[in-house]
């Protein structure tokens, strides 16, 4: 019976990709835009490096499309959290609260400023940071001294939240910021992959002070490699965007820095492709919403496929499939593998992993159970 299952499943996948025998990727990226004509712009100006009219180009265009007064390109997503982290003022010796179920830069980057993350459970129809667990946590763990919340387990303040929208799904940010002011603590939205996904009608990212999005190859646009910070505070953009270039000091010819900077810079070739990119963000999304569409349409009698949560407008970054067990899950990962239809199981929870093992968390119920349970199936956008 379950091979009728998967032999279906691999039908409805292989018919809307129309593709009788290729591999089929997860993910991949389209160039159907500018990306050509803008790289030899680039090249044809010789400005291929860290400064040039296409990051100025493309943060203004993040300001247009999330609604954020304020875009810092950066290398990747990875240095956008780093940075976002430090604005919000996490240092050495604190804690951040994130989800274990997350891709591992999430947690990474905590560890850049040599704070601590705490893991803490998701919510099972957003596949993002539980607001029920968070509050659960915080109620048990953390007492304010002060007005500073202190973890009592570890005696160190708690720095930051840090929820992610996993596969481009809102979690249900504005009741995760309303619990973090109770506790007076800041929230940084790791919204990787989540450019072009709405909660309450409000781009994600905007909900926190600051937030980081990711330009990686595998997203819904890219920038080969690209990361990019968004946020309202004109202080915290000014220093986000000072300690990003190496904090330099402006000056025609003088090579002065006031403090350690990074070169989280993005070059201006990657800001030209994924410029490109952003023009078709709209189109790239009604592609998305189109596949997710067929997908529960044509396979929600046999089996789970995720849906956007109440309240939100998903881009449907990666498509999502639940399976009932650990053991049908496995076996379908290998069968469809088999077949050159690429899928993928949710990442090794955080904690699982040796850097992170010893780090504190609460139960992980939902975690655990959806990591037995979840697969992403091919995702790219069709034309
Ligand atoms: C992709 C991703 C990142 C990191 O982005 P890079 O650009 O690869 O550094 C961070 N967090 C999440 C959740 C991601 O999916």
């Amino acid at each position: 019976m379950k091979n009728n299952l998967f032999d279906k499943i691999i039908t409805v996948i292989r018919n809307l990709f129309k593709s009788e025998e290729d591999f089929i990727p997860l993910h991949e990226p389209r160039f159907w835009g500018n990306e050509k004509k803008y790289i030899n712009n680039v090249i044809d100006s010789t400005f291929v490096s860290s400064v040039g009219e296409y990051v100025d180009k493309f943060e203004s265009k993040m300001c247009e499309i999330t609604g954020a007064k304020y875009a810092i390109a950066t290398v990747n997503g990875t240095s956008a959290i780093h940075i976002s982290l430090l604005a919000a003022g996490v240092k050495e010796g604190d804690e951040v609260l994130t989800q274990g179920l997350t891709f591992v830069a999430t947690a990474n980057a905590i560890k850049y400023c040599n704070a601590d993350p705490v893991f803490i459970d998701v919510d099972e129809r957003t596949l993002g940071l539980s607001p029920f667990a968070l509050k659960k946590y915080l109620q048990q763990n953390i007492e304010l001294r002060n007005n500073v919340p202190y973890n009592k387990i570890s005696g160190k303040k708690v720095a930051a939240i840090l929820p992610m929208h996993t596969f481009g799904h809102p979690c249900k940010i504005d009741e995760i910021v309303e619990i973090a002011q109770e506790y007076n603590i800041s929230v940084v939205e790791d919204a990787a992959e989540s450019l072009g996904s709405y909660y309450k009608g409000k781009h994600t990212g905007t909900f926190s002070e600051i937030a980081a999005f990711s330009f990686n190859g595998n997203k819904i646009t890219t920038a080969g490699g690209g990361g990019c910070i968004i946020t309202n505070d004109a202080k915290l953009a000014k220093w986000a965007k000072h300690i990003t270039t190496t904090a330099k000091v402006p000056h025609a010819f003088e090579y002065n820095h006031d403090e350690i900077g990074y070169n989280y810079r993005m070059p201006n070739l990657n800001a030209a492709l994924v410029y490109a990119q952003l023009e078709q963000l709209p189109k790239f999304l009604k592609s998305k919403r189109k596949l997710a569409n067929e997908y529960i349409e044509k396979l929600s009698t046999e089996v789970t496929v995720f849906q956007e949560p109440e309240f939100s407008q998903s881009n449907y970054w990666l498509n999502t499939i639940t399976f009932n067990d650990k053991q049908e899950k496995d076996e379908f990962l290998s069968f469809s593998n088999e077949q050159k239809v690429m899928t993928r199981p949710i990442w090794n929870l955080m904690w699982r992993m040796p850097m992170f093992a010893d780090c504190l968390k609460d139960n992980q119920k939902v975690a655990v159970k959806l990591e037995e349970r979840i697969v992403n199936i091919p995702s790219s956008v069709i034309e």
